[in-house]
């Protein structure tokens, strides 16, 4: 099954949001393969936000990311990167649909609660720049025949 990263950012933290958003991937249905406290720094920023280097918000984004600590977390299921972005929403808050975690949470761009791969492939590479290998955990969650049909798996 496929796996996609999630990142609850400072906004998240500070907005004591991180129980909130969290359970909205559980309650989903995707399962929870990884999660962990960490502060990030310009060297890991610098690759992960590498699309944004020419952008004049790029220092902005960086200082925002490094305010406090974040959550990382990686989570499962079929089509997950896909599932999680429909989850979370446009990346502007204040034009994120209402009922996706940035419609319902956020008000700016930059200040947008969570970072979630784009594809499937960005998460593969995204994964391992935020986690070991044996930080991520394989275990069969029970609830997998009422949350998928039997030939979805
Ligand atoms: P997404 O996080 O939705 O995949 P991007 O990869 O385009 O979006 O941007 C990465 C992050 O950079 C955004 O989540 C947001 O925090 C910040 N960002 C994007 N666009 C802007 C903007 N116009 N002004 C300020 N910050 C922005």
């Amino acid at each position: 099954m496929e796996k996609t990263l999630i990142i609850l950012k400072p906004s998240a933290v500070q907005r004591n949001l991180i129980g909130e958003v969290t359970s909205r991937f559980e309650r989903k249905g995707l399962r929870l393969a990884g999660t962990k406290m960490m502060q990030l720094n310009d060297a890991i920023l610098d690759i992960h936000y590498a699309h944004l280097k020419e952008k004049p918000f790029f220092d902005k984004v960086k200082q925002s990311m490094k305010a406090t600590p974040v959550i990382v977390q990686c989570w499962e299921g079929i089509d997950a990167a896909r599932v999680v972005r429909n989850l979370i929403g446009k990346t502007n808050g204040r034009e994120a649909q209402t009922g996706t975690i940035r419609g319902d949470f956020a008000v700016s761009s930059q200040e947008n609660i969570v970072h979630a791969s784009d594809s499937a492939q960005s998460a593969a590479i995204e994964l391992k720049r935020f986690f070991r290998d044996d930080e991520i955990f394989e275990y069969k969650l029970l609830a997998l025949p009422n949350l998928y049909a039997s030939d979805e798996l």
